[in-house]
């Protein structure tokens, strides 16, 4: 128990994390009749959203898509504006949405949970946030998100450098004057690529330091079609169940017909018109994109000769493309003129690969090319995912057992909701879930339904205790990992397999089964099949 018990604030639930998935778990919880706090570190609500304000930012899930959808009043009556809603957008809609539901009185700010201890003898969570504020509840409900946890560079000299230091991940709100400026930005990825283009229409100069280059797609963000969205609403409800019965728990048009099947002049059509159309659409063109060698081999050429095509300068180009794994291993990257930004004359592309970064020094940065004066550095440098905010928090289960020292080898869970010996704790989108292989907000709404109807079943049934079964986690940990086999995401270098985090690397942290076998596994695992993998007591 914690110290400070005495004085805590008693809830029937404490969710961490305001972004989509407190604001649900809190809407859910508390329609079941749970005394429900939720606590979120930043000073407003949003997670992921409320963060990562770096200009450019935008969601590359066509926003009807990237909505909750359990409230069909919510899906008519908000209006999206473009086909990708930009970060902003996507900030005054969870606004909205916690209005309309009156989720603010429940929610409180500025709260950094640092510990969850369990209490056997209770059955309570006692959780602690870094002011020193305790709250017990029955149920703790980790809404910390997937990419919550910036990852620091390790960069020589970062301290010496006398000019500002920004960050995607936590973005100043008040928003950055780049005129007149020198500007470097480390890190190609999704957060690199956005505000790359931005950044260099407004700064005096641009360095892009690279290190490993990405495969980015054209999003042809364009205003919403009123007609588009009207269609859309009437058939709302259709739209989601179709989208529940993709792998990806989202609309792309995915080709049924495997690529192998189909002549190469097909292929290349059908590559031209998913490019044509933009978005991540391009990697659902057939089935067998990323597990047939020749298909993703010719994914992988056209887009090389997309960037080609884009980039002027032919040694330019060369340095964009990416040459150390094909399309598919990575998270695909959406743009909005990221490889055209480099025809710009006040643009320079480094290739850290080549020209390896030896530090920074008081008025810039120093490569084995030389040193180059600027002003602001931008780091867009990536999350320690998945598990990043957890092992940030002291969690103890039963017998004081660390949460920490239960991943020690990797993140057990059973279904990427619950961890066997942590009674009474969920995760929403854990590890060992689909998560960011899917549409995350339909993914959140999935897991949160899991768990109130979790809950409301325990309870109906007086009991004090849900917990995942050893041997239930150990089969679904079997099964995640056997999924994973063989595919080119876990075959890659990503965030997606924690390598770009010193010493952190698993082949589980994504169930890669697809939406439709995870739902199938959820249902078998669920109340109406009283719960196999779980006691309840
Ligand atoms: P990321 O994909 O992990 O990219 C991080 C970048 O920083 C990589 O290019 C990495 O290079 C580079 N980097 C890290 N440390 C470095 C160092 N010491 N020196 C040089 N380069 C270094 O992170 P992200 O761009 O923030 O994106 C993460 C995920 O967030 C995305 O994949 C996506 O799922 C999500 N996201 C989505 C959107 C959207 O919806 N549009 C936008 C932003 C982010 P290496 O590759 O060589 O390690």
């Amino acid at each position: 128990m914690l110290e400070a018990e005495s004085s805590a604030s008693t809830h029937d639930a404490v969710v961490v994390g305001a972004g989509f998935a407190g604001l649900y778990a809190l809407q859910r919880l508390r329609n079941l009749g749970l005394s429900t706090v939720v606590l979120e570190r930043g000073d407003d609500i949003g997670g992921t959203w409320f963060w990562n304000r770096y200009p450019g930012a935008r969601c590359d899930v066509e926003s009807l898509q990237y909505s909750y959808s359990f409230s069909d009043e919510l899906q008519q009556e908000w209006s999206w504006s473009e086909r990708f809603a930009s970060q902003g957008e996507i900030l005054r809609y969870i606004n909205y949405v916690a209005d309309r539901f009156d989720l603010r009185r429940d929610i409180t700010l500025n709260t950094s949970v640092v510990r969850a201890h369990y209490d056997d003898a209770s059955a309570m969570w006692d959780i602690a946030s870094a002011d020193g504020r305790v709250y017990r509840a029955r149920y703790v409900v980790f809404a910390t998100g997937c990419l919550s946890v910036p990852v620091e560079p390790e960069i020589n000299g970062l301290d010496a450098f006398q000019g500002r230091i920004l960050r995607t991940s936590t973005w100043p709100k008040e928003g950055v004057d780049f005129a007149g400026k020198r500007v470097a930005i480390i890190g190609t990825g999704s957060s690199g690529i956005q505000c790359t283009p931005v950044i260099a229409e407004q700064a005096d100069h641009l360095f892009v330091l690279q290190r490993t280059p990405n495969y980015s797609v054209p999003g042809r963000n364009q205003p919403m079609d009123p007609d588009f969205e009207s269609d859309w609403k009437k058939n709302y409800r259709e739209h989601r169940l179709a989208a529940l019965a993709t792998r990806s728990n989202n609309l792309f048009n995915a080709g049924t017909v495997p690529g192998r099947q189909v002549s190469f002049e097909e292929r290349e059509r059908e590559f031209e018109r998913r490019w044509q159309v933009g978005g991540l659409g391009f990697v659902y063109a057939y089935p067998d994109m990323t597990s047939d060698p020749e298909v993703n081999k010719h994914a992988t050429d056209f887009v090389h000769r997309k960037i080609a095509e884009k980039v002027k300068k032919p040694e330019v180009a060369a340095r964009l493309v990416p040459s150390e794994y094909p399309i598919g291993g990575r998270r695909l990257c959406v743009d909005n003129g990221y490889y055209e930004t480099f025809n710009r004359d006040n643009v320079t592309l480094i290739d850290l690969r080549t020209e390896p970064l030896l530090g920074m020094t008081r008025d810039g940065f120093r490569t084995a090319g030389g040193e180059h004066v600027i002003d602001m550095l931008v780091l867009a440098t990536g999350f320690d995912a998945f598990t990043g905010a957890l092992s940030r928090i002291d969690v103890r289960g039963r017998n004081g057992l660390s949460l920490n020292d239960k991943w020690a080898d990797g993140p057990d869970t059973y279904l990427g909701i619950c961890v066997s010996g942590f009674p009474n704790l969920f995760m929403i989108t854990g590890p060992g879930s689909p998560s960011v292989l899917s549409n995350v907000v339909l993914a959140i709404e999935m897991h949160v339904n899991w768990i109130a109807d979790c809950v409301a079943h325990a309870r109906a049934r007086q009991a004090r205790v849900i917990e995942a079964n050893t041997d239930a986690e150990v089969e679904w940990v079997d099964k995640v990992a056997a999924l994973a086999q063989g595919t080119l995401i876990s075959k890659t270098k990503s965030w997606y397999t924690g390598a770009n985090v010193a010493g952190k690397t698993s082949k589980y942290f994504l169930y890669m089964g697809g939406t439709p076998a995870y739902m199938r596994e959820l249902q078998q695992a669920g109340p109406d099949n009283d719960c196999p993998g779980l006691s309840i007591a």
